[in-house]
């Protein structure tokens, strides 16, 4: 039903049907605008016919007549597609007004404030939506707001709500000359043009600027189209007995089980999201200031009539709702109710709650939560013991923290992220438009709107912290500020966010590690029991590896040894290995690196206890291990200029001895430098050139895994070769391995199972996978060098023109982030069915960046590995989308 009446209309459709009480009214769908689009802006024949047959059942049921001059009837016209895309679209609101009409509204209602403001606001709306007066760029001139302003200036007045009926007379007026002066044309009197050219208008707004950079960024197809939902309108501004409001029916941000909402007594909708006006909360669960007044309290019968749909919306849907209600005189209205966005933190704990509560089996809360979602939870908060200097507070509306460079404007925000730079995006309160900006900032603060309001809802979504609020800053745009008491903050200043506190704190606050919540490790636990691929971790050191064990993982799928020679003390023997000309001086230099490389392997062993763990030989090419030449050039030229001026011996010979290893490194540095690094001398070319490289790794895996058996734990090493072509080169390795395995096994009399095995990451070692597979114990495809070596790009210089390609969809999506499934994947599944030809059990896995990715992993399932491997953060991301997977299968099977 979604695809046809968008989500809007669907929605309304389905609360008709359970009895929640929703205005008349009829829906346009969604195919009417792929034909709009289609044929040249025109409409399907018939459509005409249709939409008059509604409007008189509409009619009809409300007992009004479109048009009517003492008793009229009005309508609203909102876009709704099939996914939210909260704000990006048009809508009007009190259509079918005209200067007479305006006049049997005002005594029907016996409220001419009331008519007048109705008719302002439809007039302002239609010409900003309909006639095209919304300004295009923020600097631009608002002509109607304009007008208001001058008239507020005239009549020394503050708010729009100090406008009498005169006023508003003036204003509408006013707005009508202004448009006759931009468009030629008079404003539409008549109320079935008004309704035409409305419905045109938002189909037209489907394919506004903004609208396509939201899709853009939310992968939504352009070709869906938007319904056009025509209803009656109702109103919360008809006085004091009226009002309207938006809410959940759980906590947004924290999931927990309690309404929670805003409302404006005699307000229309827009003043609740637009936050011009700050709203008050339903109930005493939002309270955050005293004399805050709550629904609950002021209008007690209509708050437990909300409190009823509120149950039966959740229990129809079995999920948070996200609302919209009015209340016309004493009556409640539902205007809207939709699947409510939410904080990672809200989504596990919604998911886990209903299953508690009997509403959602375990599968159906695993499939609740978006994967990539977790990963919010996983990163840093700010350090509770830091001293934090909070210079304002606002409105916790998104959680999260975030630091930055303030900037004003969502295009600067846009540019400084694109250079590399962190800002904060600081708005009076954002809009639509902004959306671009929020994406790219690590955070959002506002002075104006509330929980609900447009940059709260956003930045939910995006996961992105939010402060929103905040009335202690003043913000000044054209001085590019913000001002709190006497301090003003300019653009460029560093300031940081605590979206679940709304602490705004001056500099870059220092973080900590987030703990995990009972829930997440719960519903992880259900995706174990679900899932088939197992999940493993690429880690280098026992830290590593102990985080992963905490995240879930059973075991390590790679572990790059090159990581553990960085550290000073041993790279500096690495170096001297690398400068080692002959086999014996390699060894002694080797001999520095083992126990070091043992120590580490300990530690790695202790915290896997029980689960494999991968260690890969060394990789990368040697000269990674030295300075640059041009560093090295410098310091010899540097050490040299020292030379001639030192008087002394003694500094004269430790200075000689410097600049005679630095010009030793300079000569090995240019006799390893290579063109291209990546393809040189590498992976296993390094153990085969140097025999005693691998056998020292070998050693030192073995002496670790003996000594770890030794004190009862379990130890199942499985050695890996990077970068082979051909079962040559793998069974060359695999002598020096299993020779140094029997030796140091026979030395401490122990015997241990371990395997050995390849990475399968050139196209050729894909394609040889069935003569491999006769040597390997197991493969691990290494889809990084894969996919750089079969679309022949460097994952060093892609960033060039990735980009480029994305956006202009050459790609279809970043192939380091997600598998090139047809070109990569292809290989990989060759290599699968080749491999298995020759031994039908060998060990798969994958440890490519791609193990961490849900689309990526969802192949890697179907083509049959055992396992993914993947950084410590993502191993709970891959653990759900494994399980989802399992359950997408059950339910298409
Ligand atoms: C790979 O190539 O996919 C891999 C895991 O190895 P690295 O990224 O270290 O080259
Ligand atoms: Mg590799």
């Amino acid at each position: 039903m979604k695809n046809l009446l968008g989500g809007k209309g669907a929605n309304l459709a389905e609360m008709c049907q359970i009895g929640v009480p929703v205005p008349p009214g009829f829906t346009i769908s969604t195919e009417v605008c792929t034909y709009y689009y289609k044929h040249k802006n025109r409409y399907p024949k018939g459509l005409k016919d249709s939409v008059l047959d509604n409007l008189k059942k509409v009619e009809v049921e409300i007992g009004k007549t479109f048009g009517d001059l003492k008793d009229p009837l009005l309508f609203s016209v909102r876009s709704g597609a099939k996914v939210s895309m909260p704000g990006m679209m048009d809508t009007v609101l009190n259509l079918g007004l005209n200067d007479e009409i305006v006049e049997g509204l005002s005594k029907l209602t016996n409220n001419p404030r009331f008519a007048w403001d109705s008719y302002r606001r439809f007039v302002q709306m239609y010409g900003d939506v309909v006639l095209g007066l919304k300004p295009q760029n923020p600097d631009d001139i608002d002509p109607f707001e304009d007008i208001i302003e001058k008239r507020k200036l005239d009549r020394h007045v503050e708010l729009d709500t100090e406008l009498d009926v005169d006023d508003l007379k003036f204003l509408v007026a006013e707005f009508k000359k202004a448009i006759k002066i931009r468009t030629g044309k008079e404003f539409p009197t008549d109320p079935m043009e008004q309704l035409w050219e409305a419905i045109g208008a938002v189909f037209g707004s489907w394919m506004n600027p903004r609208a396509k950079k939201y899709r853009d960024i939310n992968n939504i197809p352009h070709d869906w189209g938007t319904a056009v939902n025509v209803q009656v309108m109702v109103y919360g501004n008809m006085g004091n007995d009226s009002a309207t409001g938006v809410a959940f029916t759980r906590d947004p941000s924290t999931g927990e089980n309690k309404f929670f909402g805003e409302y404006l007594i005699n307000a229309q909708g827009e003043d609740v999201v637009a936050g011009v006006r700050t709203p008050q909360p339903i109930n005493k669960v939002g309270i955050k200031e005293k004399d805050d007044y709550t629904l609950e309290s002021i209008m007690q019968k209509q708050y437990r009539q909300l409190a009823t749909i509120r149950t039966n919306l959740e229990q129809h849907y079995r999920d948070m709702q996200d609302i919209e209600f009015t209340i016309e005189r004493g009556k409640v209205w539902m205007l809207q109710t939709r699947i409510g966005k939410r904080t990672a933190a809200a989504a596990l704990r919604i998911a886990v709650d209903m299953v508690d509560e009997g509403m959602l089996t375990r599968d159906e809360a695993l499939l609740r939560v978006d994967p990539e979602q977790l990963d919010h939870l996983l990163h840093p908060t700010f350090d509770p013991n830091a001293k934090l200097k909070v210079i304002a507070k606002g409105l916790p509306a998104s959680p999260g923290a975030a630091s930055g460079k303030v900037v004003f404007s969502a295009e600067i925000a846009e540019e400084m992220a694109a250079n590399g730079e962190d800002v904060i995006l600081v708005r009076i309160e954002t809009s639509p438009e902004d959306i671009g900006g929020m994406n790219a900032a690590q955070g959002i603060l506002t002075s104006r709107g509330g929980m609900t309001s447009h940059a709260a809802v956003v930045a939910r979504g995006m996961g992105k912290c939010c402060v929103a609020g905040c009335q202690d800053i003043f913000v000044v745009y054209s001085a590019k500020q913000f001002v709190i008491g006497d301090k003003s903050f300019n653009e460029g200043d560093w300031i940081s966010l605590n979206g679940s506190t709304g602490e705004v704190i001056l500099g870059k606050a220092p973080t900590v590690e987030p703990e995990i919540s009972g829930n997440f490790t719960k519903l992880l636990e259900w995706a174990d029991d679900v899932k088939r691929l197992k999940v493993r971790t690429n880690a280098d050191t026992p830290e590593d590896a102990k985080k992963a064990i905490e995240f879930g993982a059973k075991g390590i799928g790679l572990c790059r040894t090159e990581h553990m020679f960085f550290q000073e003390e041993r790279l500096t023997a690495m170096r001297e290995m690398i400068l080692a000309d002959n086999p014996l001086w390699r060894k002694s230099a080797l001999a520095k690196l083992l126990p070091m490389q043992t120590e580490d392997f300990i530690g790695i062993f202790e915290a896997m206890d029980g689960y494999p763990v991968t260690i890969r030989t060394l990789d990368p090419p040697l000269h990674e291990f030295l300075p640059s030449r041009i560093e090295l050039m410098e310091k010899l030229l540097d050490l040299k200029l020292q030379l001639k001026e030192i008087g002394d011996l003694n500094k004269m010979d430790k200075i000689l001895k410097e600049i005679r290893i630095n010009e030793d490194l300079l000569t090995k540095a240019e006799s390893l430098n290579e063109f291209n690094p990546m393809l040189g001398t590498r992976g296993c070319r390094l153990g085969i050139m140097y025999p005693e490289l691998t056998e020292m790794q070998a050693k030192a895996i073995f002496e670790a895994a003996c000594e770890c058996k030794r004190k009862g734990i379990d130890v199942h090493p499985e050695i890996m070769v990077p970068l082979i072509t051909s079962k040559e080169e793998l069974a060359h390795q695999k002598e020096v391995i299993d020779r140094v395995a029997r030796e140091t096994m026979d030395r401490h009399g122990l015997s241990l199972d371990y395997m050995v095995g390849t990475m399968i990451e050139l196209p050729r070692a894909a394609l040889m996978a069935q003569d491999i597979a006769n040597v390997a114990d197991f493969f691990s495809f290494g889809t990084n060098d894969l996919t750089q070596t079969t679309l022949g790009l460097s994952r060093d210089d892609a960033g060039k023109f990735l980009p480029f390609y994305i956006e202009n969809k050459i790609y279809k999506d970043e192939p380091f982030q997600k598998l090139d499934q047809d070109g990569v994947g292809r290989l990989v599944k060759f290599a699968v069915e080749e491999g298995r030809k020759t031994k039908e059990k060998i060990k798969l896995g994958i440890c490519g960046e791609h193990g961490g990715d849900p689309s990526s992993i969802e192949f890697f399932h179907k083509i049959g590995l055992e396992y993914v491997s993947c950084s410590p953060y993502r191993v709970p991301i891959a653990r759900l989308t494994a399980a989802q997977i399992v359950l997408k299968e059950k339910a298409e099977a």
